[in-house]
């Protein structure tokens, strides 16, 4: 009897395997043509495995990620709704010290941090090309008012040029020499890569930096990135698979290239008959279809970083700030909301920065402000 019911067992879970596998199959089908976006874009929380990252900026994912807290004595995340504030450690690591070098060298006041990775990285639903293996952070070229923005604030908070309106020049009323000092101040990390800024704002450091010029080499001309720059760490040790940049090289840059940017990119479009003739040659052209990268785009291992466990909590995977925000979050609770007054007498870096942050703090429902999608492989 013993032996029967003991038959029908194994039978029984041997028809539930089988039927499992089939019914699996179609599964992981789906998560093969869904577009790889929204597979990382739904992940919440970041893979408890090494730290590694794997593949290229614009087409990889990160595993061990760890957030930057939303708030350090020298920092404020925007945006924090995106939950785009994760990073290799390394990378989160490096934007608190260069929070702290800032502010010691040069008297920035804090960074407002935009932008690093989704909590396991990959392609994102909006917005950037890059920033998909934890080694990219957009830091915005806006110092830390003396007031801490609240959550709603930072969600929705204009960003502001350091261009001078309808130009490719930087405003000399917004620039300051702490601006040039923060650029300066990540350039000089041993792990720093490369950083994107605004062509102007290339120019503006190659008229006006004195003494060691040599890391301006690292500092590279791109569209866009006129109110924050893109800081791209090296691969970190311990990720093989990480897909290196090619060499930013010799030299300062200040040169032909840079220039190519006033005389070509950013001249003004000529309409001669020539031009229209190509413009039709285009129409005709079959319109291409945009392909979403799958996973079979991305590095095999992304599967495993997609697939595997979610850390105990958020806390466990937050950077340690190194000096206590305590007393800072208290004075803050003491100031009332989002006053104009108060905000323009947060000494601010220039009288300038203080005229519009007064502009953004009685304008209600300020619209989220576009993000120029930058190209990964300049
Ligand atoms: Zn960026």
């Amino acid at each position: 009897m013993t032996r029967y019911f003991l038959n029908l067992i194994f039978r029984t879970s041997l028809i539930v395997l089988l039927t499992a596998s089939f019914s699996i199959a179609p599964v992981l089908d789906a998560i093969a043509a869904t577009p790889a976006k929204k597979l990382f874009g739904a992940k919440r929380l970041p893979v408890v495995m090494s730290p590694a990252s794997y593949g290229f900026y614009s087409k990889g994912c990160l595993a061990g990620g760890i957030a930057m807290p939303h708030d350090g004595a020298t920092w404020e995340v925007m945006r924090p709704s995106r939950n785009r504030r994760w990073g290799h450690p390394n990378l989160v690591r490096l934007i608190e010290r260069l929070s702290i070098d800032a502010k010691k060298n040069y008297g920035w006041n804090g960074l407002m941090v935009g932008d690093l990775s989704q909590p396991r990285g990959g392609p994102m639903l909006t917005g950037h090309a890059s920033h998909q293996v934890g080694l990219d952070a957009d830091i915005w070229l806006r110092p830390m008012p003396a007031r801490r923005w609240t959550r709603k604030e930072r969600n929705s908070l204009s960003a502001i040029s350091v261009l001078k309106k309808g130009t490719v020049r930087v405003n000399n009323g917004i620039w300051t020499k702490a601006h040039e000092g923060l650029i300066k101040t990540a350039a000089q990390y041993r792990e720093v890569q490369r950083i994107f800024v605004h062509p102007g704002i290339k120019k503006k450091l190659c008229n006006t930096v004195k003494g060691d010029r040599r890391w301006l080499n690292k500092v590279r001309p791109y569209w866009g990135h006129h109110y924050h720059m893109h800081v791209r760490l090296r691969c970190q040790p311990g990720s093989t698979n990480c897909k290196r940049q090619a060499s930013t090289g010799s030299g300062t840059g200040c040169d032909k290239t840079l220039e190519w940017w006033f005389k070509v990119a950013f001249a003004p479009k000529k309409n001669t008959k020539k031009k229209k003739t190509v413009v039709k040659k285009k129409k005709k052209k079959k319109k291409k279809v945009r392909r979403y990268k799958i996973m079979a785009d991305l590095p095999s291992q992304c599967r495993t970083v997609l697939a595997g466990p979610n850390p105990v909590s958020i806390a466990s995977v937050t950077l340690k700030p190194r000096g206590s925000i305590d007393t800072l979050v208290a004075s803050n609770k003491a100031i009332v909301s989002t006053g104009a007054a108060a905000i323009a007498a947060s000494a601010a870096v220039s009288p300038a920065i203080n005229a519009v942050n007064s502009v953004v703090a009685v304008k209600q429902n300020v619209k989220d402000f576009t993000i120029p999608t930058p190209k990964p492989s300049r």
